[in-house]
């Protein structure tokens, strides 16, 4: 019990002094909880505690969770999200961390017609190529940017990415900073419904050094809740 409050204290702790250290004012970084697999009790916890944002990977699990979980939270998408479960999730998230492809935007779009208002979303981005990743290729970021932009139902709101599993997290560095000057090469070309204002980068073993590139979304989930079995 007390251990979650004691995870959460140190997790915000290395936020407040990752950005510290890089001059960045702590509060422009968002800690979203990553819930996949933890019991609603404990993600009742977190939010008791004042966490506010959640993410889940998978539609299923997100829909058992969403209307269990009391307070003032926000839950986003940062999973693969299947074009036919967009109907299931639009008008339950915030923020779609995963957008990667155009028939997904499309997908998104219907949706946000019913909702009378765009979608934000991030555009996922696989910095490193890794043929294992979703993700737009980044030599394809912006076309497929240009393209989404076709939509008036999505507003991009930055750009998300995976950073590749390395055990020394200062590996995973080019890889932050190779998002964050792609969003400021996206940025210039002032495209409409298309805003730079997030970068979702940094997980468990690497949100320092995201947080470091610039990070203001880090996606925490074992550091919060212990190991996922
Ligand atoms: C599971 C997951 C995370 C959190 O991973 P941890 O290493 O447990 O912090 C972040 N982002 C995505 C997309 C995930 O699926």
């Amino acid at each position: 019990m007390g251990h979650l409050q004691e995870n959460l204290g140190r997790v915000r702790q290395r936020i407040r002094e990752a950005a510290m250290r890089a001059g960045r004012e702590p509060e422009s970084i968002r800690l979203l909880a990553v819930t996949k697999t933890v019991p609603v009790e404990r993600i009742q916890e977190v939010v008791d505690a004042g966490v506010d944002l959640l993410g889940e990977n998978r539609v299923q699990e997100l829909l058992d969770k969403h209307p269990q979980v009391r307070g003032p939270v926000r839950w986003h998408m940062i999973g693969t999200l299947q074009t036919n479960k967009v109907k299931y999730i639009y008008d339950k998230v915030a923020l779609i961390h995963s957008l990667d492809r155009l028939s997904l935007a499309q997908a998104i779009d219907r949706q946000a017609a019913r909702l009378g208002r765009p979608i934000d979303c991030l555009v996922e981005v696989n910095v490193a190529g890794e043929e294992s990743k979703h993700g737009v290729d980044r030599r394809e970021l912006i076309s497929f940017i240009r393209n989404v932009t076709a939509f008036e139902g999505i507003h991009i709101c930055g750009l998300m990415t995976m950073a590749p599993y390395v055990d020394d997290p200062e590996e995973a560095r080019p890889v932050f900073r190779d998002l964050y000057q792609l969003s400021r090469e996206v940025d210039e070309l002032g495209l409409q419904r298309v805003e730079m204002r997030h970068l979702s980068m940094g997980m468990s073993n690497d949100f320092e050094v995201a947080v470091e590139e610039g990070a203001t979304i880090v996606r925490i989930g074992s550091s919060l809740f212990g190991g996922r079995s």
